[in-house]
């Protein structure tokens, strides 16, 4: 897991230890430290009283633009659903998983209160916006998956609220061959018929199979949603939970631990966790046919949020215009670092002063290393929209030139002397 984006370097308190400690211990003591510091951060914001959303982006960037992660493929792990359905319970679950992977008692001891995301009973929500966690855990083998959390059965308003995300997908669909979203589970909570359909994801399967079936009388939108979901996503499950118990349903006092819990509902999240979490199981974030980093995420983000600050649903159209704008900034992004980081092996702070044209060839020669770069990423709007921000691009990339240009000569010693040089030279003449 990463370190906590927010707190000061001195609370780390790793100063306080009496006794030295191994490298090993060191590091067992800072995930514990992170793991109690970290926290739910509100990325996005979203207004009672006009339903308006805002994102906080210095938190977001806080915790996806830290060093050691910003340039590593993300994988997306969104839970959705209507609100008071279990999406914070059970992502408390997935946290517990994620700190503690490598044991098979994940699942926590028996009386141990269920902490992280806050959730609490009662009808009032307590939930609103995205909330985000504040550690990004680094998986070595990444992958990453959308939850789509429903409640006892899957109804028709649930199957609507995928319409704008097919729409899109059908949009997206035209300009990129591969399929836009990759995989959703629809996550059936208080299942009760466990005799036509096991708990599970077998179980789950059967049942979807079924529920996605088209059929002569159904809406015409209906008709379309189900036809066109598999087309959307490249891989969809589903999977049947039991009913957790009535502790955890009506009582006020519950604090999420695990005696309260009836036990099937354990034994299925036991199986159900790993499904979206395991290393092989996580699939890393592509848009476009190409992997997101964290640093990108930041760019996809500021884009939608920008179409979802009218009164009403953006139009798939607009979304794809987001897709496509957030996904050439991001590949103008990726080339820049490549050029500047590139120059600093060439003329940076370290290195001594160079001839203008040797600088020059080697501004060239980057420059167009990285605009290869941006044209070999796969982009969406097509060829005219793309060259605008390849012009972009190369201004900015001539810009950055006229900056090392003048730190280089900052280093020339004789340039930098010449003005006190020619001054000595007038006090002796
Ligand atoms: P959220 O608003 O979707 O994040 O919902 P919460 O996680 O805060 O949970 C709302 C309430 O539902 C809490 O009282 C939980 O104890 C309870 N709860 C959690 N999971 C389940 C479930 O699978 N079934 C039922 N019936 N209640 C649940």
């Amino acid at each position: 897991n990463s370190e906590n984006s927010t707190f000061d370097e001195g609370e780390h308190g790793v100063e306080d230890v009496p006794h030295k400690m191994s490298p090993e211990e060191e590091k067992a003591l800072l995930s514990e430290e992170d793991a109690l510091s970290a926290r739910p951060v509100q990325i996005v914001v979203a207004h009672e009283d006009d339903h308006a959303f805002e994102l906080d982006e210095a938190a977001l960037e806080r915790i996806l633009l830290q060093e050691h992660v910003r340039d590593l493929n993300v994988v997306v792990v969104s839970v959705a659903g209507a609100f008071r359905k279990g999406k914070s319970f059970l992502l408390d679950f997935m946290l517990r998983f994620m700190y503690n992977q490598t044991s098979c008692s994940w699942l926590g001891g028996h009386e141990e209160p269920l902490t992280g995301f806050t959730w609490r009973g009662g009808c009032e929500r307590e939930t609103t916006g995205i909330l985000a966690w504040s550690d990004v855990f680094v998986v070595d083998k990444p992958d990453g998956s959308r939850v789509y959390n429903l409640s006892q059965n899957v109804q028709e308003d649930d199957l609507q609220h995928l319409q704008l995300f097919t729409e899109y997908g059908r949009l997206a669909l035209e300009e990129i061959y591969e399929k836009p979203f990759q995989t959703l589970m629809f996550l059936i909570r208080d299942w009760s018929y466990p005799y036509e359909h096991p708990y599970g994801l077998d179980g789950g399967k059967s049942f979807l199979e079924k529920r996605l079936q088209v059929k002569q009388n159904q809406h015409e939108e209906l008709q379309n949603v189900r036809k066109h979901i598999h087309s959307c996503f490249s891989n969809i499950g589903c999977f049947l939970l039991p009913h957790p118990g009535l502790k955890v349903a009506t009582n006020p006092n519950f604090d999420g631990r695990l005696t309260d819990i009836d036990d099937d509902f354990k034994t299925e999240l036991v199986n159900l966790v790993p499904i979206l979490l395991s290393p092989k199981n996580l699939v890393e974030k592509e848009i476009g046919g190409s992997k997101v980093t964290c640093r990108d995420l930041v760019q996809y983000f500021k884009a939608y949020m920008k179409i979802y600050q009218g009164e009403e649903l953006p139009h798939p159209k607009s979304m794809l215009q987001a897709t496509a704008e957030a996904n050439n900034l991001a590949a103008v992004a990726g080339a820049k670092d490549i050029y500047n980081k590139g120059m600093e092996q060439v003329c940076g702070g370290d290195k001594p002063y160079m001839s203008p044209d040797q600088l020059e060839r080697g501004h060239a020669n980057l420059r167009q290393v990285a605009v290869k770069h941006f044209r070999s990423v796969k982009k969406m709007g097509g060829e005219d929209f793309c060259r605008c921000y390849q012009e972009q691009l190369e201004a900015e990339l001539d810009e950055a030139f006229t900056n090392f240009i003048k730190h280089n000569d900052g280093k020339n010693i004789f340039y930098a002397a010449r003005t006190p040089a020619t001054l000595f030279a007038v006090m002796f003449a």
